[in-house]
């Protein structure tokens, strides 16, 4: 057995970085994907059609030029309930009270609620939270069209902030007409993944998987952990989705700040054991928004979110809007690849079989593991149609890099988000010979691999059917 340990030439955990007026521009993009992001994320609650548009065709012309397989994931706004608009920022003090009524613009002093049943759904004694949990109000009473408040915590408010509403079950569903509408310019312009916000139950992402079911390259459906409720459900969740968003910023408010760590644990360990993507997001490196450098909190922060075992960390503000984008990305990698050997996947190859996944794929997957461990390969070769047997593989983090081999073009830009996995996109095949012979060609051409070395490779036959996880084989090259 060779025990040496291999090089790790390439970052193990992606990284996704939100693109916008700090970063749409063809420059930036350019030095965003050449510092390392793997996955763009266009949010859908700013910008509108044509300018998110503008942005894919420029990602996909960039990431030819740079042979790189980079997916786009598109962001829903889903129910975010925000303040209408004030004609100027206003304060509030602790202490002070305030009213609220619902509207896009309210009468008097009152704030104004873009959320029509906000009489119906709030009560005495609950707590409304103002821009991202800065400002905490607490409901006195509800009459003659307004809420009463007195503001428990103070701070500035203006235009548009966010309010959310922990304690209330909101009667709007979480895949708006908006979202709807957005949706359909997302799938004309070839986003790879979608992701919907505010989800509280399975039943919301019924009418995206439909939609997505009918679309020509359906993209990866991926639902944000932000309210209690989806806490809640997350084993239901995990079973109608591809992947999950650890949503710190609003699980932050929705929820006691201090559960969020051992949450996002509990999330990454779930959704990792099941076969599922699971990107952590939020404020990793927020003060990169106007400094060169990280804190050394924020530095652990991203460690231990490698160290959970996420298949990927997310940059919002600081690529969209922060003054140091191409530089937030660079210190992505390397506090990455700084940690990620540290993953212990033996731990990992150990514990039980999930049982959201099918028992054949994911015992070979497992058996695929366990013999990288043994035979220390090149490469794990997973032969993939709709990329879960690479994510199958991918599950265990193992020091091997797996190549998602797959002659679709759209699995193999979603294969971008996942925990080491190499996206390779080959020419068609048609059985297990001809599966063999791209695998050998791809390492080989790739560097991964000399001649005289191992890999294994997996995958299911007949080729080109989804789900048919099968097949394990050693190879010398
Ligand atoms: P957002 O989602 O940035 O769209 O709010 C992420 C989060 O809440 O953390
Ligand atoms: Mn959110």
């Amino acid at each position: 057995m060779n025990l040496d340990p291999r090089p790790h030439p390439v970052r193990k955990t992606k990284i996704v970085a939100t693109i916008g007026p700090a970063s749409a521009g063809e420059e930036v993009l350019a030095g965003l994907l050449a510092a390392g992001l793997d996955v763009a994320r266009l949010n859908y609650s700013h910008g509108d059609h044509a300018s998110h548009r503008a942005i894919v065709e420029r990602l996909r012309a960039l990431a030819g030029s740079q042979g790189r397989q980079i997916a786009i994931l598109q962001d829903l706004a889903g129910p975010k309930i925000r303040l209408g608009t004030l004609p100027q920022p206003r304060l509030l003090a602790a202490g002070q009270e305030v009213a609220l009524a619902p509207g896009s613009q309210a009468p008097g002093q009152a704030l104004p609620v873009d959320y029509p049943y906000l009489l119906e759904d709030v009560k005495a004694g609950q707590a409304i939270l103002l821009a991202d949990g800065l400002v905490e109000l607490e409901v006195l009473a509800v009459a003659h069209g307004q809420v009463r408040c007195r503001v428990k915590v103070g701070g500035q408010v203006s235009s548009r902030k966010g309010v959310n509403l922990p304690a209330s079950h909101l009667r709007v569903g979480s895949f708006t007409p908006k979202d709807q509408e957005d949706l359909e310019a997302g799938l004309a312009a070839g986003v790879d993944l979608v992701a919907l916000s505010f989800v509280r139950h399975e039943r919301d992402l019924e009418p995206v998987r439909e939609r997505l079911n009918h679309a020509d390259n359906p993209p990866l459906l991926v639902a944000k952990i932000e309210k209690p409720q989806a806490v809640e459900r997350l084993p239901q969740l995990l079973a109608a989705v591809d992947g999950v968003m650890v949503a710190r910023g609003d699980l932050g408010v929705e929820m006691p700040l201090e559960q969020v760590p051992l949450i996002q644990k509990r999330i990454i360990a779930e959704a990792r054991r099941a076969g599922k993507v699971v990107v952590t997001a939020t404020q990793m490196l927020r003060s990169m928004l106007d400094n060169p450098r990280p804190t050394r909190a924020e530095a652990a922060d991203v460690a231990n979110a490698v160290l959970d075992g996420t298949d990927a960390v997310m940059l919002s503000d600081e690529t969209a809007v922060g003054r140091y984008p191409v530089e937030s990305v660079a210190m992505m990698d390397r506090l990455c690849r700084a940690s990620e050997g540290q993953v212990n996947s033996e731990a990992l190859l150990k514990q039980d079989l999930s049982p959201l996944l099918p028992a054949v794929a994911a015992a070979l997957s497992r058996a695929a593991g366990w013999l990288a461990k043994d035979l220390r390969p090149a490469a794990i070769v997973a032969s993939t149609t709709s990329g879960s047997t690479a994510r199958l593989v991918a599950r265990f983090r193992l020091d091997t890099p797996v190549v998602g081999l797959t002659p679709d073009a759209s699995t193999c830009r979603q294969l971008a988000i996942s925990w080491g996995v190499e996206p390779a996109l080959v020419a068609p095949f048609g059985d297990i010979e001809e599966m063999a012979q791209r695998a050998r060609q791809w390492v080989l051409a790739r560097g991964l691999a000399k001649a005289g070395e191992h890999i294994i490779l997996t995958g299911g036959v007949p080729v080109g059917t989804p789900g048919t996880t099968n097949l394990l084989k050693v190879l010398e090259l």
